[in-house]
């Protein structure tokens, strides 16, 4: 049994690092020589681009999660953790697969971010950014409608779903930038080294990472918000555009991987500016870790299997709720616990468990 288990992790840590290879590979391509390469090039780039966002990372979600059920079946009680990868494959099949077929549009994952890494919805709809100069010969003006209704679509369901079911319902249900992968690949992770928990001074740069890319993002949305408004505040709309692409690819892209190779799953969780919008959300739909100290036997399990290294039990000792901002609702502590202490709740969850 201990053999098998083992192989099967080597599998998902082979699956992991093929993705990382295939992601470096191909970003580097489309972001790097795609740009110079002769036009029949850059095609072939494009649409290897959007096969490995949309059908390979698809395919990629389904097979580790089946692999991951599979490891944590034989250790760990999975009843939340198999509804979070559920709801990313759900999410997958409509957001890569369904979407862009009835829409005639690959790009679409570039939408399922609101408050993303990029301002790409807002760029869409000024004709100075190098966006909509690019994809406005493919797209036209009626796909690019068809986008942005989707985006605003995408919006609703991740604010209204937040509303009702907590940051749980876009970060370890729906997200398909970091929320997805570290789940789906939960055991993988670190890929190089032995599974690590953030310790007091790395929350402590963490939360001034977590600060400074809200700020950033928020200036970045503030720019484009204000040329489409007619108030130039920078005429360089090329410049700016491609900070947020390099912004992107590094601190984004590249570091969130770093974190998956060195560190844990959720490193980019802890900074993300759409995580840190819907923790603020969160707070309105009152979501929280309700503990119950009679049941509670002190082992700290809760702890050990938090990816974002909240301090649990030493409020479940108490009785008293989880209510911290870092909370991504994956449910790993409620899975853990072995007398069933936890329970993850909203407003609505507890009204319609009433
Ligand atoms: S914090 Fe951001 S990247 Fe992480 S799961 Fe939430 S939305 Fe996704
Ligand atoms: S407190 Fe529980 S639900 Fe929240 S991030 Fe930690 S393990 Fe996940």
């Amino acid at each position: 049994m201990m053999k098998e288990t083992e192989s099967e992790r080597k599998i998902l840590k082979g699956l992991l690092w093929t993705y990382i290879a295939l992601c470096i590979l191909i970003a580097g391509l489309n972001y790097g020589y795609a740009t110079n390469a002769p036009e029949a090039t850059a095609k072939l780039i494009a649409w290897a681009w959007h096969f490995y966002e949309n059908w390979l990372k698809t395919g990629f979600i389904i097979v580790a999660s089946i692999l991951t059920i599979r490891l944590l079946n034989k250790t760990e009680r999975t009843t939340m953790r198999k509804k979070n990868l559920k709801g990313f494959i759900v999410a997958a099949l409509v957001v890569h697969i369904a979407s862009p077929l009835i829409l005639n549009n690959n790009e679409l994952y570039f939408f399922a971010m609101p408050l993303p890494w990029t301002t790409v919805p807002l760029q869409l709809l000024s004709e100075n950014s190098s966006f909509y100069i690019d994809r406005f010969p493919i797209w036209g003006a009626t796909g690019i409608t068809m986008a942005l209704i989707f985006y605003l679509f995408v919006c609703g369901v991740v604010f209204f779903g937040t509303l009702l079911l907590g940051r749980r319902w876009q970060c370890s249900t729906i997200c398909l930038f970091n929320g997805f992968a570290s789940e789906v690949f939960a055991p993988a992770f670190p890929l190089i080294g032995k599974r690590k928990q953030a310790l007091p001074n790395k929350i402590r740069a963490l939360t001034i990472l977590k600060w400074t890319f809200f700020v950033l993002a928020m200036l970045f949305t503030l720019y484009w918000i204000f040329l489409l408004s007619d108030v130039t505040v920078f005429e360089n709309y090329e410049l700016v555009g491609r900070l947020e692409i390099y912004k992107y690819l590094s601190a984004e892209l590249l570091m969130m991987m770093f974190f998956w190779v060195v560190f844990i799953g959720r490193g980019y969780c802890y900074y993300c500016p759409l995580g840190t919008t819907l923790a603020l959300l969160g707070k309105v739909a009152g979501q929280k870790i309700v503990t119950n100290r009679t049941e509670c036997i002190d082992c700290k399990q809760c702890n050990q299997t938090c990816p974002m290294a909240i301090d649990i039990n030493s409020r479940s000792i108490k009785g008293e709720p989880v209510t911290s901002l870092r909370c991504v609702g994956c449910g790993h502590c409620v899975d853990a616990c072995p007398t069933k202490t936890l329970r993850y709740s909203t407003a609505f969850l507890s009204w319609i468990s009433k």
